[in-house]
């Protein structure tokens, strides 16, 4: 049967579902998302870290918009997991410093962290003698250690999203999945892949590690090239969670690309892994191998006529893919990651693979990869690409800042936001200012 709506949201990861939850709570009507798998947070917003980050290691003079939007979004991730009984975990966290040049950066981030609004005692330097005394497992020159950084399962707290998205009417129709738009006299007709289709006023892109093959269809970013970095994790003997109390991150190797390097993971259920690395794969669901050949070759052809091309030819950026892959072939490779800050770690002691996550990094024209968000604003639509870590984290804030930017600009008029059985309201978001 085809569907008209007002607003068609594309996919029901963290991101497409918390815009759906905001502009329900605007009262803005018939709101549907739009959803290529049976449920929702299928990819990137279950498949992670589940860190609830603190802003101490994004430049506020590159992504002060996602740090505002972390440090709003904390408390209201919190609300909602005590409201639906997602696990919540007060982990906290060190980033420490091996090398001379680790100590610099960890005094860089302690200047980042307060200039990105984090509260006065919650970040700290400390030595290793002081680590030692609640840590003795950890061997760093020194480090951060950052007092409120929780765990939790994004996956679970998308789900309950979603119910409360769903009491405002928003609908979501799962199976659906976007393999052509067409711009229409109203608006845009979208058409899945069995040939149903949805009629829509105006159509917000959030579709993950797709969302710039669904722009493409649109017209929009074509001059972009989305890269794929499968993150793997290898799960510790539960015999041997207890070796590390707190999750425990090293100074990024490679500044300039956006990932933090393996770390020691305590997850909200107690569970200890290491990892993600960072494989560069050729799609967006590469869970396991490279992809397939037939995809492998056609990304390969699209990052040669592309703009990733210089990329390739960057031999820092070459070698990053270089030590990511031998840590994929090779567990013990992962393992000597994260033993440079633990030492006491065995590759035997990792027993069972932990659940691969793929992140989605966009390469601009220029052949460099985006610091942050890109949002392309067009005729009837609008596209977020590139929306990654730590993007579950800034996800209630960051989506409720872009439903007003969108309102602003006119796609769309919102109500009164008079409803008190939701979880989150306005004035949660307002605190980020
Ligand atoms: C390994 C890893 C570790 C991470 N760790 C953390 C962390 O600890 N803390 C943190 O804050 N962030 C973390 N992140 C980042 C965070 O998970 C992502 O920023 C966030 O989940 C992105 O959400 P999304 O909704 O944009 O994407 P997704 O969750 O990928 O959702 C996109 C949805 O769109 C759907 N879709 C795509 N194409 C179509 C189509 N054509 N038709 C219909 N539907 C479509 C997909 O099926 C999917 O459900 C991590 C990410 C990874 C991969």
């Amino acid at each position: 049967m085809r569907r008209t709506v007002d607003v068609a949201v594309i996919g029901a990861g963290v991101l497409g579902t918390s815009v759906a939850y905001w502009l329900g709570a605007s009262n803005v009507s018939k709101v549907c998302v739009i959803e290529a798998e049976q449920g929702t947070a299928r990819h990137a917003s279950r498949r992670n870290t589940g860190v609830v980050h603190s802003p101490f290691y994004l430049d506020p003079e590159l992504r002060k918009d996602m740090a505002g939007a972390m440090i709003a979004s904390r408390p209201m991730w919190e609300r909602l997991a005590k409201k639906a009984g997602v696990p919540w975990t007060a982990v906290g966290a060190l980033e420490v410093a091996i090398t001379d040049s680790d100590r610099d950066t960890l005094v860089r981030h302690m200047e980042w962290g307060a200039k990105n609004g984090i509260g006065e005692g919650q970040l700290e330097l400390v030595e290793p003698d002081e680590i030692a005394k609640t840590e003795p497992n950890v061997k760093c020159s020194a480090a951060i250690r950052i007092s409120d950084e929780p765990a939790t399962d994004f996956g679970l707290l998308t789900d309950a999203l979603a119910g409360e998205a769903k009491k405002t009417g928003t609908e979501f129709v799962f199976g659906f999945d976007v393999a052509g738009i067409h711009r229409t006299g109203t608006g845009h007709t979208i058409t899945g892949a069995d040939g149903s289709q949805i009629d829509a006023g105006l159509v917000i892109n959030c579709a993950g590690g797709r969302a710039l093959e669904v722009a493409n269809m649109m017209g929009q970013a074509k001059d972009h090239t989305a890269l794929h970095f499968r993150g793997e994790y290898w799960r510790a003997d539960p015999k041997h969670a207890a070796l590390v109390g707190t999750s425990v991150y090293s100074v990024p190797r490679y500044a300039d690309y956006p990932f933090l390097d393996p770390h020691w993971i305590v997850r909200a259920d107690g569970r200890v892994e290491v990892g993600p690395n960072a494989v560069i794969v050729s799609a967006p669901d590469a869970y396991e191998g490279s992809g397939g050949v037939v995809q492998s070759v056609s990304k390969f052809g699209e990052i040669l006529g592309g703009s990733a091309r210089k990329l390739f030819f960057d031999p820092t950026f070459l070698r990053m893919v270089g030590s990511e892959w031998k840590s994929s072939v090779s567990k013990s490779a992962m393992i000597s990651r994260v033993r440079a800050f633990v030492p006491s770690i065995r590759p035997e002691m990792f027993t069972q693979k932990g659940e691969a996550g793929i992140r989605t990094p966009i390469v601009t024209p220029e052949g460099k990869m985006a610091s942050g968000t890109i949002e392309v604003f067009g005729d009837a639509a609008c596209s977020i690409i590139g929306y990654n870590s730590p993007g579950a984290t800034g996800a209630p804030a960051y989506s409720a800042g872009l439903v007003k930017r969108l309102a602003d600009a006119g796609y769309v008029k919102l109500g009164a936001k008079d409803r008190t059985d939701l979880v989150w309201a306005e004035a949660d978001v307002g605190k980020q200012d």
